[in-house]
């Protein structure tokens, strides 16, 4: 039997052109971590600094960056230890390309951007398109200023079929050697990357010591389909979700569980790193929520009660590729929620985590959607997983359906925004 399709949402194409605004925002991990905070300030929460010491009291609304990793939480009324905390955990990054440090690439008469992939992308559909670099600059003294280039300035253009005719065979793309994006013709005395980018931050280029770049597409996120219900987006993976958990963070009312939004950095990389999830950005978190000085098992007590929902992207089945997925696990476009299972533990999903977000989604009226992979074929992982085994937690992981997972734009379904946001806010406030 096919999971049920759900009929469309009055507040679908808002909350789509509301995530199609998150996106455009946030074409690096810094940025989408500083319109994160932006959306949280709005709403009351206020910045804490993992260098102070905090003593956060019940109903207080905080938030934590570590890097491109953001920690939002609303602290309930009772005791973690006694009432657990509910728990969202998404990712900021997505595959793209990083800048060299040494990237000033002189040849054929251009100037170029060197650059190194970042995570598994599916690199010829970067080619084409009007790109730009953002991310963060680090600053003599310690601060750091996000950066965008205006415009549409480097591209990575094809190469032609008159001048390569085998590329009808398949088409062969050498990361060191063709995926360099130009940039300007090289006209000799031109101000470099660094210069561009400190003018467009407004800072003096002498106090730049550092940079965290990547390339962004600079197309706007579109509404897109036969009734502009689709949204065609980079970065969906998974910013989608980061989209979809904030919302749920601002919209469960308070209670006696503390609530948690965890947004980590490194996922497209393996997520080991001081910002991402196999780090110890939640559990150092987790611990100065849940610690008791009277109760030294405090936190794990906490744990024990706790859930969390790592949210990351599903695959649609695919139009034309129908055979790439299980018969029997098929989620479509628009058909809510995805809960992903998988034998061998690349999703954490069990039957108890399955089953709380299942009963979740019944109570808010929102359909629900599984998938697991071919068995013939190897599955992708999340930060659910890697967080499960450090922290001990019970987690389920889903995501939303999307399709083109990885591409430069990816496709998925302004019905699914509403139903995710129920399903996340129904599991916050539980
Ligand atoms: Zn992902």
């Amino acid at each position: 039997m096919p999971d049920p399709m759900p009929t469309a949402a009055p507040d679908a194409l808002p909350l789509g052109d509301d995530l199609r605004a998150f996106v455009d925002a946030s074409p690096s991990p810094s940025h989408a971590v500083a319109e994160l905070a932006r959306r949280l300030r709005a709403a009351g929460f206020t910045e804490l600094a993992e260098a102070d010491s905090w003593a956060p009291a019940p109903g207080g609304q905080h938030f934590v960056v570590r890097h491109g990793s953001l920690i939002a939480f609303r602290v309930g009324s009772g005791a973690p230890a006694e009432s657990g905390l509910r728990i969202v955990g998404a990712h900021t990054d997505s595959p793209t390309f990083k800048v060299r440090p040494n990237n000033d690439v002189r040849q054929a008469g251009y100037r170029l951007v060197g650059v190194e992939p970042y995570g598994g992308g599916l690199w010829h559909t970067w080619l084409d398109r009007e790109l730009t670099v953002a991310g963060r600059l680090a600053l003599r003294g310690g601060t750091t200023a996000l950066v965008r280039l205006p415009g549409a300035p480097l591209r990575l253009p094809s190469l032609a079929i008159h001048l390569d005719r085998s590329v009808r065979e398949g088409l062969t793309l050498d990361a060191q050697q063709h995926l360099v994006p130009v940039w300007d013709r090289d006209l000799g005395s031109e101000p470099g990357l660094v210069e561009a980018l400190a003018a467009a931050a407004g800072v003096s280029a002498g106090d730049v010591v550092g940079h965290d770049l990547v390339l962004a597409d600079t197309q706007p996120a579109a509404r897109a389909g036969a009734d502009g219900t689709w949204i065609a987006a980079p970065r969906l993976d998974n910013q989608f979700s980061c989209h979809s958990g904030v919302l749920a963070l601002l919209a469960a009312p308070a209670g006696d569980r503390t609530q948690v939004l965890v947004c980590n950095d490194h996922e497209e990389v393996g997520s080991g790193s001081m910002s991402g999830a196999r780090g110890s950005f939640l559990e150092d978190v987790v611990q100065r929520l849940a610690a008791d000085p009277a109760d030294p098992q405090a936190v794990h007590r906490a744990l024990a009660r706790s859930v969390l929902v790592s949210a990351d992207m599903a695959h649609a089945v695919h139009p034309t590729r129908s055979e790439r997925h299980e018969p029997s696990h098929r989620p479509q476009l628009g058909g809510g929620p995805v809960l992903k299972v998988n034998a061998n533990q690349a999703y954490a999903t069990d039957a108890t985590t399955g089953g709380w977000f299942r009963e979740r989604c019944d109570a808010a009226g929102v359909p629900l959607q599984t998938f697991v992979t071919r068995a013939d074929l190897p599955c992708g992982s999340t930060i659910g997983p890697l967080t499960a085994t450090r922290l001990g937690v019970p987690t389920v992981d889903v995501g939303a359906p999307q399709l083109a997972m990885h591409s430069c734009r990816e496709l998925a379904s302004a019905d699914d925004v509403p139903l995710m946001v129920g399903a996340l806010t129904a599991c916050l406030a539980d």
